[in-house]
């Protein structure tokens, strides 16, 4: 493992990608009192976002955040962009109807259209590679797998995706342990401790003033909103609660809906240029409810992404626990060298769709991405910008989604969570 010269204190291990994201820029903290249009409260892909949308239309944004900005899931995550929501097109149209499924599929679609524009825009590069691999690991799931293909072709207008019987999956993973599954032409995977940087610089450029090791205390309405700090009290007419899994006692509404839990991924070292792992950088999430993440970096490690436990983690524990399940799938790396190990929140909701409300009048909250913000939680802060902004109300397709409080409320949810995850991972292993 590499010397630990920097770890987030709020999720276990360093990451690899605090290593090959070159300069990690610092952001002061606050010190004083302040005041501006709209204030932004942490500095995750959501957070940033809604600031750079915001400054770009001239508008005075002050952005915190507790820690490092991407000491959150942004600058630690498995990478992979994905398409549509986390739930699936099928889900969402039985509850919601063809049309808001359709209009939250075409959201997605924005979202990666958003992602490529900002850092073209700003000139930086993030490491992005294309294609996306998901294939079963029951072979009853295959029909799922077919039907998916079937409706997003032809119901959504989505042509990029295809199925893949078990022989080209095979080939395609460099690994016979799955059955069949979907190959995804029309999204990728990115380094995102690098996106968050160039984020992070692009909404500094357009003017919004940013603060790191600035958490905010509380928030209070009257007439203005008020974010008190350790140093100094920001005054403003707006505010964006841009959170995910972290610190969410800051309003009890967020603590009952948006719930952490901790997912794990580990790097080997490059692999030799000949491995047949992923001969085409594809990014895979398999269909197991705890779902098992990898993909390959640009210079051939292999980064996976995984795990079944829920609690406190050393970098250690989290290195076993991934080699057990690499040489699952890929029994020719037993032995492999693994450099880095670590883990962050993954905020989850009930339905697994974001909560996203205004909570009091120019109060907005978005979080509970689970496991799919990559593109959405950027794309989150920008819609509600553009709210802000009064340019488009898109938002409104997120916010009208319904998100029930988990079971046991704030108080008994953890250890039900427990319980909860436990049954699950036993489900996968069926
Ligand atoms: C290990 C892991 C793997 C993942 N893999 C994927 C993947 O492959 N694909 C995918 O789409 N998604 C993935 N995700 C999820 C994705 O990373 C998140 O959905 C996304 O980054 C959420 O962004 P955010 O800005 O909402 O939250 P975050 O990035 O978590 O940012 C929230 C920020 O708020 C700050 N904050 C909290 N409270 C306060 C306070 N009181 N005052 C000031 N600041 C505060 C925190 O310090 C933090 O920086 C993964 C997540 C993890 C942890």
């Amino acid at each position: 493992m590499s010397d630990q010269l920097y770890q987030s204190p709020i999720s276990p291990g360093r990451s690899w990608y605090e290593d090959s994201c070159g300069e990690r820029p610092t952001y002061p903290a606050l010190d004083g009192d302040t005041s501006c249009d709209a204030v932004v409260v942490g500095g995750g892909f959501c957070g940033l976002s809604a600031a750079l949308h915001l400054a770009e239309a001239g508008t005075k944004v002050v952005l915190i955040d507790a820690h490092r900005f991407g000491d959150g899931a942004s600058g630690r995550n498995g990478g992979q962009m994905g398409s549509g929501q986390r739930a699936g097109a099928i889900e969402l149209e039985k509850e919601l109807g063809f049309e808001r499924s359709k209009a939250l599929w075409d959201m997605a679609e924005d979202a990666k259209t958003s992602l490529h524009n900002i850092a073209s825009r700003y000139g930086f590069d993030f490491d992005y590679q294309l294609g996306q691999l998901t294939p079963m690991h029951k072979k009853s799931f295959e029909a799922e797998a077919r039907e998916e293909v079937e409706v997003l072709s032809h119901r959504y207008g989505y042509k990029k995706i295809e199925y893949l019987d078990k022989d080209k999956m095979s080939s395609a993973l460099g690994s016979e342990h799955y059955f069949g599954g979907t190959r995804d032409t029309g999204t990728g995977h990115i380094h995102p401790m690098k996106y968050l940087i160039g984020l992070a610089a692009a909404a500094a450029k357009a003017g919004a003033v940013l603060h790191e090791n600035t958490a905010a205390f509380s928030t209070e309405r009257n007439g203005k909103i008020f974010v008190k700090t350790a140093r100094g009290t920001i005054t403003a007419d707006r505010c964006v609660l841009a959170l995910n899994g972290h610190h969410n006692d800051l309003r009890p509404e967020l603590a009952s809906r948006v719930l952490p839990i901790q997912s794990f991924i580990g790097a080997t070292a490059p692999l030799d240029h000949n491995t047949p792992v992923l001969p085409n950088h594809e990014a895979v999430d398999d269909s197991r409810f705890v779902v098992r993440y990898f993909r390959k970096s640009k210079d051939n490690r292999l980064l996976f992404g995984g795990r079944e436990a829920y609690g406190k983690s050393t970098p250690g524990d989290i290195e076993r626990a991934i080699r057990k399940q690499i040489t699952e799938i890929y029994p020719d790396l037993s032995d492999v060298e693994m450099t880095h190990a670590w883990g962050g929140n993954v905020a989850i909701t009930m339905p697994r769709m974001p909560y996203v409300r205004e909570l009091e009048t120019g109060l907005w909250t978005a979080g509970g991405f689970s496991g799919h913000g990559v593109m959405l939680s950027n794309y989150t802060g920008r819609m509600i910008a553009e709210q802000f902004l009064g340019k488009s109300d898109q938002i409104k397709l997120l916010k009208d989604l319904k998100t029930p409080q988990f079971p046991g409320g704030s108080l008994f949810r953890n250890p039900l969570k427990l319980l909860a995850l436990t049954w699950y991972a036993m489900l996968d292993r069926i």
